[in-house]
């Protein structure tokens, strides 16, 4: 598994793949298994169903390490229409973003002044705008970013990898902050020196790190726990329930396609749980990380193809 993961994670940079794959129409079903759609009013009717049976959603559309400042300004554009339809339609949906794909490869202050705007707008419409984690060469800019941006915006947050042997230290300096922090288990493929080989190290990491921001919901802290492990998940209510925390004081994100019958199951007991549901066509990397996950997942595409 580790071996299938890591050749899914290198192929998932490979431009020649990318090309050969997106315009197979087999592979384009396999994709709409985590995804509603491509465009944005797609995303937005996935939203509007999600929220009948009480689950809020994050939207992000698909794009990463743009090279051109015009196509990061248009990226920024596009999250500030979205902004407009959520608060048009009075949805209960946050946004999440990836810094490169607001330019941060090009010109670090210029991204800089496009979260800001979001996060800006964001506030005003009453909702949260998440920074995703990507490699971790990404990783001290994205926190540096991220602490200018929270500076007087609390519905800003911040996504933690529990797969990085750095974390505990990144979630230390951070907790003064009273942050809002969505941990994830990771998704790239980073060295040993990095990031921990071994399921079982990353799920304990996950497990003392969520501990820890629970124990901080008292100061101000938002856990948000972005996982389909549902054993970590019923550990960690335990856990909420055992320091006396109300169900609201921790949200549980999963992405679309994913765990759809836990999803329910969690909102249906009263917490908070939020869907994230990207879309776009930009998809191919974002699609090879989601069979990296689960390498099973590859023969849903090959049953596909037969
Ligand atoms: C809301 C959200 C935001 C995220 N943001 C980031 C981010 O910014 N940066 C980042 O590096 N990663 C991000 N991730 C991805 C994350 O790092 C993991 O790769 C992903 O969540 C799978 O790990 P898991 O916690 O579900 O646990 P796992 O132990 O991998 O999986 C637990 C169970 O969930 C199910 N499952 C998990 N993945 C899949 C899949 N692809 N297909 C089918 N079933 C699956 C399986 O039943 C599996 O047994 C995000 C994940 C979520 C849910």
């Amino acid at each position: 598994v580790g071996l299938a993961r890591s050749l899914l994670l290198r192929a998932s940079r490979s431009q020649w793949l990318a090309r050969q794959m997106r315009d197979r129409a087999f592979v384009r079903r396999a994709v709409r298994r985590f995804m509603p759609g491509e465009d944005l009013p797609s995303a937005l009717a996935a939203a509007q169903d999600l929220s009948r049976t009480k689950i809020g959603s994050v939207l992000t559309e698909l794009g990463e390490q743009v090279t051109n400042p015009g196509e990061a300004q248009a990226v920024r554009d596009h999250y500030l229409d979205v902004l407009a339809r959520i608060k048009e339609r009075r949805l209960d949906a946050h946004i999440s973003i990836k810094l490169t794909h607001l330019g941060l490869d090009i010109d670090r202050e210029n991204c800089f002044r496009h979260i800001a705007a979001l996060a800006t707008r964001s506030a005003e419409v009453g909702t949260r705008i998440w920074i995703d984690m990507e490699e971790s060469r990404y990783v001290d800019v994205t926190l540096d970013l991220f602490r200018r941006a929270q500076a007087g915006r609390p519905n800003v947050g911040v996504c933690l990898q529990a797969y990085l042997r750095r974390t505990p230290a990144d979630l230390e300096s951070l907790l003064p902050l009273k942050p809002a922090i969505r941990l994830v288990k990771g998704a790239y493929n980073e060295p040993a020196e990095v990031a921990f080989p071994s399921k079982r190290d990353v799920d304990e990491q996950y497990f003392r790190l969520a501990s820890r921001l629970l124990e901080h919901v008292g100061d101000g802290a938002l856990p948000v726990f972005g996982t389909h492990d549902m054993r970590l998940v019923r550990r960690l209510g335990d856990q909420a329930a055992g320091v006396g925390l109300d169900p609201g004081s921790c949200e549980f994100h999963m992405l679309y396609g994913i765990g759809t019958g836990d999803q329910q199951a969690l909102a249906r007991a009263g917490h908070t749980v939020r869907v994230l549901i990207s879309y776009g066509t930009a998809w191919f990397a974002w699609y090879m990380r989601r069979l990296a996950e689960r390498p099973a997942n590859v023969w849903f595409v090959v049953r596909n193809i037969v």
